[in-house]
């Protein structure tokens, strides 16, 4: 065998060798992945299962505790991740192994028991709406007025503001007057129309939520309530009560620090918090209020919030 011969089988043999390792290398390429997806989708479905059996866990303990009678208001200092108690739960040295799921976790538990606050204001406009949509301005938040029918110029553009600024333009009524409005089913009827029309015209936008002058729950009324609402239902209009008052319509004005109580200690008492201000001339104690409310509603974590279409109506009952 002479040299060229053995140098051509020497490099025959390194071609193959290189051959070997491409093929290993290639090999190892495809199955390495494929591999990792495999595990990773085992992953993925022990984490779904375990978020199903928590999610399932936290609905019966939550409707354990409602049964129970239990508020499902954190108690003060308490985090709104342990008032669940998830801690008591057998899945959670699990929960606690997996540190992403438990973030996802808390989150979701955070969002089912955020307080939800709406700020409404009825009666407006008046010359105190634009500062109350500065102060709102200023704190991020959006609210709902329940505006009555105003045709000056500068009520015009304060309906036009609150629409502006992401408000929600709601209707009160177009005259307030009790004994007008709540004559017959006929004038309550005209006046519903008339404020929807009104606004329509000035604005562009068809308001479809409302709240009764006087509430529901007023005794003024002549006509049956539960009729108005019939009527109400008919044409596609939701009302509002509320379940918090600020106790700003009582004819002798209230304190700044009265308004400021009245209004936080009811919202720490109610998950879904519809707050009834008054937005007019003689209520300047609303809007002196309105920053510390605001102030105190973010330090409590609550999500002020306009009221609209999808909001869970909160309204009085009916006794006629
Ligand atoms: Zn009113």
């Amino acid at each position: 065998m002479d040299d060229s011969t053995k140098n051509a089988q020497c490099r025959k043999k390194r071609i193959a060798k290189i051959k070997k390792i491409i093929i290993i290398c290639t090999f190892a390429l495809i199955i390495i992945p494929i591999i990792l997806c495999f595990l990773l989708f085992i992953k993925i479905s022990k984490l779904e299962n375990k978020i199903n059996d928590l999610m399932s866990y936290t609905q019966s303990a939550s409707i354990g505790e409602q049964k129970a009678g239990v508020s499902d208001l954190p108690a003060k200092g308490e985090d709104k991740v342990t008032n669940v108690k998830i801690t008591d739960d057998p899945l959670n040295n699990e929960i606690l192994d997996t540190q992403e799921l438990s973030t996802d976790i808390s989150t979701i538990i955070t969002n089912e028991n955020e307080k939800k606050v709406y700020l409404t204001f009825d009666d407006g406009p008046s010359d105190n709406t634009d500062l109350i949509l500065d102060i709102l301005a200023k704190y991020k938040v959006k609210a709902t007025f329940f505006v009555i029918e105003k045709t000056d110029e500068a009520s015009i553009k304060r309906y036009k503001r609150i629409l502006n600024e992401g408000h929600t333009l709601a209707m009160h009524s177009s005259s307030h007057i009790y004994t007008k409005i709540y004559e017959s089913m006929e004038t309550y009827i005209q006046d519903v129309t008339e404020i929807q029309n009104f606004l329509f015209d000035v604005t562009g936008y068809k308001p479809t939520i409302y709240r009764f002058p006087g509430g529901s729950s007023n005794t003024v009324s002549k006509i049956s309530i539960n009729t108005c609402v019939s009527y109400l239902d008919s044409v596609g209009i939701t009302y509002f009560d509320w379940n918090i008052s600020s106790g700003d319509a009582v004819s002798t004005p209230l304190s700044t620090e009265k308004i400021i109580n009245n209004v936080i200690s009811g919202v720490e008492q109610e998950n879904n918090a519809v707050v009834l201000f008054h937005d007019a001339n003689n209520k300047l104690n609303t809007v002196e209020a309105l920053p510390s409310i605001l102030g105190q509603l973010t330090d409590m974590g609550a999500k002020v919030l306009p009221i609209t279409d999808k909001t869970t109506p909160v309204q009085h009952k009916i006794s006629k």
